[in-house]
């Protein structure tokens, strides 16, 4: 094939692509990628494309198949900015796949290979690396991250960018109990997707859909969750996309649990966790998990439910993700206390306290938890975080930031 028929078989691709047709994308860029001989560039691409493809399917195992090719060539073509967009794949493929320290190496293995710090790949990395400190359950970097994305996404005027930025911030914000920061967020994200949007990936249309389905699930409003919700299954399974089905089940689930419906929501939990399973999204299963144990124990069935919480604590461990295991712990205290076994109860209750000092989750100013209970936090510019009722105090604004001395009293996050 020669360099211009190939090219038209990419932009064919992406246009395909964006009109949700994906496995015809996809076979018209497998169909190039064997034609393309030894032109590299065109083949690296190609990689890149396929690369991204499966990671919007969410078959993360493939993703990180293709990126490794492309670090291949970038190595063999000696050339700064395809390396720093392979590593970029390679860092966002283990991420997806909870493979977090292996994803901040390689995310700062990409950085190191952009261009300058107005690299259009600056803003990416940093979400990446910002997902990685999100999963390990460290809220501050995390937000440090986060910040220079949106900057950055801000900047340079990328939308795709500032929306992504807002659905990530909006988990932080879920994983904080801040509900109505999180809805904030994501109905940023989708102002960006009516207003901008039509030409976006489909994949990313549908989560922000589906993003919405949980802040008003936490919030109460059941009936807005179920209807966001049921739209993004609509999409996704127009999309056959069972990483996003596997999630809306997850959040059906979560809906009938809330409504107490414990008939309903366990076999969506049981649908969601197999699918989960199937594509090693470990992400996943540990949420499927943890609301499989709260309908358990909702039934009265505590011993079914340490089991579960046994195995969502196993899985929390095995991808070091913090938050998760003191949430699992803090619930093992509780069954045990239930089962009559006052030891085992106390032990957990320690591991708990234990993740709690490491997690940092005390307020600088009431020194109580935060992410307990649903709350209103604000961040500052330090990246500190406090409930918004110590922080907005007019003696607090005086003092500047308690944890880091630093008198930066305006909140980025609002
Ligand atoms: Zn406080
Ligand atoms: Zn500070």
């Amino acid at each position: 094939m020669g360099q211009r028929a190939a090219k038209q078989q990419i932009e064919k691709g992406l246009k395909l692509y964006n009109n949700t047709k994906q496995e015809q994308a996809v076979r018209k860029w497998k169909a190039a990628l064997g034609k393309v001989g030894d032109k590299k560039r065109l083949r690296f691409i190609l990689l890149g494309h396929l690369a991204l493809a499966y990671g919007d399917w969410g078959d993360y195992r493939e993703m990180l198949g293709y990126s490794v090719q492309q670090i291949d060539i970038a190595n063999e073509l000696d050339e700064l900015e395809l390396r720093a967009e392979a590593y970029l794949n390679l860092a966002r493929a283990n991420e997806k796949l909870c493979e977090y320290h292996k994803a901040m190496s390689y995310a700062r293995h990409s950085m190191n290979n952009t261009a300058s710090q107005e690299d259009p790949l600056v803003g990416p990395i940093h979400l990446c690396l910002g997902n990685a400190n999100l999963g390990f359950g460290h809220f501050q970097q995390a937000l440090e991250n986060f910040d220079k994305a949106l900057k950055m996404a801000i900047k340079i005027g990328d939308r795709g960018l500032e929306c992504n930025t807002y659905g990530d911030l909006a988990e932080v914000y879920i994983s904080l109990k801040d509900y109505d920061k999180a809805l904030r967020y994501t109905v940023k994200a989708s102002e960006l997707v009516r207003c901008r949007g039509q030409e976006w990936s489909p994949k990313l249309r549908t989560v922000v859909q589906l993003n919405l389905a949980t802040p008003y699930r936490k919030l109460g409003k059941m009936d807005l969750a179920m209807d966001y919700c049921e739209e993004a299954m609509k999409m996704a399974l127009q999309l056959n996309d069972r990483a996003i089905q596997a999630r809306c089940l997850c959040i059906f689930a979560d809906i009938h649990r809330k409504r107490g419906d414990c008939e309903r929501a366990y076999p969506r939990y049981e649908s969601s966790l197999s699918i989960a399973v199937e594509a090693g999204d470990r992400l996943g299963q540990l949420q499927v998990l943890s609301g499989m144990a709260k309908t358990l124990v909702l039934m009265k069935q505590f011993q079914r439910a340490l089991d579960v919480n046994t195995q969502a604590l196993d899985i929390a461990t095995s991808i070091g993700n913090k938050m998760s295991m003191l949430r699992s712990h803090w619930l093992m205290h509780q069954l045990y206390r239930a089962l009559g076994n006052p030891k085992a109860s106390q032990q957990h209750a320690s591991a708990f306290d234990g993740y709690l000092r490491d997690l940092s989750l005390y307020c600088g100013v009431c020194h109580e938890v935060m992410g307990s209970r649903h709350d209103s936090l604000n961040v500052l510019t330090c990246c500190h975080i406090f409930h918004a009722r110590c922080a907005e105090t007019s003696s607090f604004k005086a003092r500047g930031c308690p944890n880091c001395k630093k008198v930066l009293t305006i909140p980025i996050f609002v």
